[in-house]
């Protein structure tokens, strides 16, 4: 039996997997998705009747920024091995009825085979003979028990939970410190995304657009020229409130969610569209630990280090990793 079980595959997951082997740990890393990657998460169009079958499209996190050293070490390494690639520092700004004009930021990146691949990326490189994983595979309850952690009867010496708060807190049993914990956590907002693939190039030149005063949409990707392949593919990302009121049906949102796409910037029909439902895409704001461990269950993800994105994912699970093994080492 392995020493610490890791539940969710996404980004914070594999990182807290890299940090335990790294300590010599053995590591069961459990994720009831058909493919890694959590929110960083891609569609591949199909059936479509465009030229576009088979490319995908990111439909979960639009991008990532960078800003912590450790972080930014992994970022230059996928740009040096041409997986990940710095994308723009100017987005536009729009409103509800058109772009107004344009806005610099910091770096943002993307990835040519969709921000998934950067989560598998990182996967293939743990060590197998430390690290399993295994998808697709519910956990539906964590037990904690005087030995540690019961998961469909292995026990482990401290389990990870790493993803949303809510994901998380469904498959602890009774109660725990780590739930106290989790039931105070931030306020999870849901966002749909609509993906709409056109014949052919109808709208000015915008990588990205963060749409404000809208009750509709609240950003938009131009998916070819954040991929680099300048496919003929918007993303969009409903406001949380659109989301809410769609969420047990999300297609019926696309004729509001084309309507102000067509308003803001695309100008045409799209030739196929499709809507994505992220029940819990964001916490609102990001506690300001990095993660939680109280000696057997650990909690890591987007809603810890301080910032909730990517980055902040990837060092909330190095982080739990890093506790972890020094709890149970000690
Ligand atoms: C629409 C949208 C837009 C976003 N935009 C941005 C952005 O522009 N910039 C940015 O930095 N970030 C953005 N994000 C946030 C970013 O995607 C997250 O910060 C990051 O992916 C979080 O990774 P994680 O590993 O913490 O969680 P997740 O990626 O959610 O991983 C959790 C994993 O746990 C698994 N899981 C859940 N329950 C169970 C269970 N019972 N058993 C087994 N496995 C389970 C899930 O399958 C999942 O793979 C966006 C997210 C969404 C949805």
């Amino acid at each position: 039996m392995a020493d610490v079980a890791v539940v969710g595959g996404g980004i914070s997951g594999i990182a807290c997997a890299r940090a335990l082997a790294d300590a010599g740990l053995t590591v069961d890393v459990l994720d009831r998705g058909q493919r890694l990657g959590g929110r960083l998460a891609v569609q591949t169009l199909r059936d479509t009747g465009t030229p576009f079958d088979g490319r995908v499209v990111d439909v979960g996190a639009a991008y990532f920024t960078v800003s912590d050293p450790q972080f930014a070490a992994v970022v230059d390494d996928w740009v040096d091995r041409g997986k990940a690639r710095a994308w723009t520092d100017t987005f536009h700004v729009a409103d509800g009825t058109g772009l107004l004009g344009t806005k610099l930021g910091p770096m943002r990146y993307a990835a040519p085979r969709g921000l998934r691949s950067l989560v598998e990326d990182l996967a293939v490189a743990l060590p197998s003979d430390l690290v399993s994983i295994a998808h697709p595979v519910d956990v539906e309850s964590v037990d904690v028990t005087a030995e540690g952690a019961v998961i469909a009867g292995s026990t482990y010496r401290a389990v990870a939970l790493c993803g949303p708060d809510p994901q998380m807190r469904a498959v602890m049993s009774g109660t725990t410190a780590a739930d106290d914990a989790l039931a105070h956590a931030p306020l999870w907002e849901p966002v749909l995304a609509l993906t709409a693939v056109y014949d052919e190039r109808t709208w000015p030149e915008v990588d990205g657009v963060f749409v404000n005063d809208d009750p509709v949409l609240s950003f938009i990707a131009d998916d070819g020229r954040r991929r680099g392949d300048d496919a003929p593919v918007l993303v969009a990302h409903s406001t949380p409130v659109l989301a809410a009121g769609h969420l047990a049906d999300p297609i019926t949102a696309a004729p509001l969610m084309l309507g102000a796409l067509d308003r803001i910037v695309a100008r045409s029909e799209p030739a196929w569209f499709s809507v994505k439902r992220w029940t819990y895409a964001r916490p609102a704001q990001a506690r300001e630990e990095p993660c939680y461990f109280d000696g057997v269950v650990g909690l890591a993800g987007d809603a810890w280090d301080g910032k909730p994105r990517t980055e902040a994912a990837w060092l909330s699970g190095t982080a739990l990793g890093q506790r972890i093994a020094a709890g149970i080492s000690a």
